[in-house]
């Protein structure tokens, strides 16, 4: 391949680098007040039981309304909010705002949150969710936390005590975005983990096919196995619901079902599950 010709190599820096760099700073600018005025929010999104299509859990997802840049992704801020260590308050006041919304749904429907590695190494990661449960007065057990892969690449043992503390308390524990880290079995061995959240590059998109699908019915088979749920995630059509049910999956969650909602039309869903006792999406 090409050599460099003797010369010193040049660092790639063109326009579109400095710009996405001077975002970036801004976020992390911006970030530090955004909670204070009121422009961060938590929306939900369900996760359905497959067999019945009775919704089980709401996953928490962050949004930021920025009053000059619109709707915000997770994605575009929560690494930032990692590297500047604002992941810790801003991660207490989503755990905190989950478990409020929770708090106010049927007992049987239970609410997941997103943990980043750094929340969960911060010395006194349990304490603060032990704090969010009992403001709001949410029993443990109606309390899911999704970590993925990456918690594990150090195999630090404060890993180990917040999870076992926590589940010991009756929070649940859920393996997301399976399949695109390390996965290793180690982990599933390991650590108290009740479900497994399949990705949905495994679900949607150009890799799915025959060896997407035996991968999925092998982690279904696992999953039954080793009395953990297995989740899909990304369903949008029902094609992709009706694979995974037959892969052996028992939950779903996709834009097929519902994408991320505010917590009153959250709470609107669950109503009319209620009123009707018909699903939110057919089935069939
Ligand atoms: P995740 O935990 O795997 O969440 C699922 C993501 O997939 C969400 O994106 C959701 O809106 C999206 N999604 C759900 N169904 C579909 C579908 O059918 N099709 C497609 N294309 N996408 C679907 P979102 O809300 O942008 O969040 C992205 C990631 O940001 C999350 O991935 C999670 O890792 C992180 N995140 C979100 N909220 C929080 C939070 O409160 N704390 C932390 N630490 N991370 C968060
Ligand atoms: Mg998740
Ligand atoms: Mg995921
Ligand atoms: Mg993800």
């Amino acid at each position: 391949h090409a050599k460099v010709n003797g010369r010193k190599q040049t660092c790639f820096y063109n326009e579109t680098m400095s710009r996405d760099l001077a975002r970036r700073r801004e976020i992390e600018a911006e970030l530090r007040s955004a909670i204070q005025k009121d422009e961060l929010s938590i929306f939900f999104q369900p996760i359905v039981d497959l067999a019945t299509g009775r919704i089980r859990t709401f996953e928490a997802l962050v949004r930021w309304f920025h009053p000059e840049k619109g709707e915000l992704r997770p994605d575009e801020f929560i690494p930032v909010a990692e590297e500047t260590g604002l992941i810790i308050t801003l991660g207490n006041w989503i755990t905190a705002q989950a478990a409020k919304a929770a708090a106010q749904w049927p007992e049987e429907v239970t609410i997941a949150v997103n943990l980043s590695p750094l929340q969960i190494k911060a010395p006194g990661a349990a304490l603060g969710i032990k704090n969010a449960l009992r403001e709001a007065g949410l029993h443990p057990s109606r309390l899911e936390l999704e970590v993925t892969e990456s918690l594990f690449v150090d195999d630090n043992c404060a890993t180990e005590t917040f999870m076992e503390e926590l589940s010991d308390l009756g929070v649940k524990f859920a393996l997301d975005d399976f399949g695109t880290g390390y996965s290793s079995l180690g982990y599933i061995q390991k650590y108290p983990f009740s479900k497994i959240k399949v990705d949905r590059s495994f679900v949607s998109g150009p890799n799915v096919g025959k060896k997407t699908d035996a991968i999925i019915h092998a982690v279904a088979e696992l999953g039954s196995k080793l009395d953990m749920a297995i989740v899909a995630e990304g369903l949008e059509t029902i094609e992709q619901v009706r694979t995974v049910r037959e892969a052996g999956c028992t939950l779903g969650q996709g834009y097929y079902f519902s994408r991320a909602v505010p917590d009153y039309l959250a709470a609107m869903l669950l109503a009319q599950e209620d009123e009707d006792s018909t699903p939110t999406r057919a089935l069939a």
